[in-house]
């Protein structure tokens, strides 16, 4: 019997949960057993190779291309779950939703104190993603079907949740794993 197939991607987020997946230590060789990768960066597998039944998302939608990436996702995996603050809810890129972009832009590549930019352009090749007016958490993008909050979520809060939805029950998460404090 074939294996049930997880694909993982990061949009605007910084890995952190990737590694967090990769604390699971000797469980990963548990989780290796039960599953196969699809795309992720974890196997450097690019392209989707069939339809997966879980799909991890870290990161929030900052720029075109991580729309793309994420409605990708949701067309090619029944189960889509938030992991992290940046999908959640946008995390630390979010912070720039606050002020308006070509601002931002202004303060990264033309007046900010630190920035050398004797050409005054800032950068606007075809091949760079277009930015969007704010940073969108995934399910203002796309539905998702669980939000696993944290920054990142422990290891063991992945553990207890891909435990569950490999094994078709729900989700339920004991406050240890969900406390901050
Ligand atoms: S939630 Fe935290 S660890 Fe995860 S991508 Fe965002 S900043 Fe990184």
């Amino acid at each position: 019997m074939s294996k049930p197939r997880i694909a993982t991607t990061s949009l605007c987020g910084c890995f952190g949960c990737h590694m967090s997946l990769l604390d699971l230590d000797e469980r990963i060789l548990q989780l290796a057993e039960l599953v196969e990768f699809d795309k992720s960066p974890i196997n450097d597998i690019k392209e989707f190779t069939r339809r997966c039944a879980v799909g991890l998302i870290e990161g929030g939608c900052a720029n075109q291309e991580n729309v793309a990436v994420l409605r990708n996702f949701r067309r090619h995996c029944d189960v889509l779950v938030s992991v992290g603050d940046c999908a959640t809810m946008g995390g630390i890129p979010a912070l720039r939703n606050m002020i308006p972009l070509e601002e931002c832009l202004r303060e990264a590549y033309l007046d900010g104190p630190s920035v050398i930019n004797p050409s005054r352009i800032i950068p606007n090749d075809p091949e760079i993603p277009l930015l969007l007016d704010k940073v969108y958490p995934a399910h203002e993008v796309v539905k998702i079907d669980y939000h696993l909050p944290g920054c990142p979520p422990s290891a063991d809060t992945l553990w207890k949740a891909l435990s569950a939805l490999l094994a078709g029950s729900a989700v339920e998460l004991p406050y240890e794993l969900i406390k901050y404090d």
